[in-house]
């Protein structure tokens, strides 16, 4: 089996390492009134999820 001939240098471990980055959560706006909202989740500001009101939220209560 091969073996590291030389300890990788602390400078191409940390270069190596920038590419590994952790993703930010996914953010987009709730095409019902816009508010930035989170991926497959309903829309805290205005109850809807895939176009339909699936919440009661005190705005839309009337
Ligand atoms: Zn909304």
């Amino acid at each position: 089996m091969a073996v590291p001939f030389r300890r990788t240098s602390k400078t191409k471990k940390r270069m190596r390492r920038t590419h590994l980055k952790k993703e930010l959560p996914g953010i987009t706006t709730c095409p019902n009134c816009g508010a930035a909202i989170k991926p497959h989740r309903a829309c805290p500001e205005c109850g809807n999820y895939k176009g339909k009101e699936v919440i009661k939220t005190d705005k839309t209560e009337e």
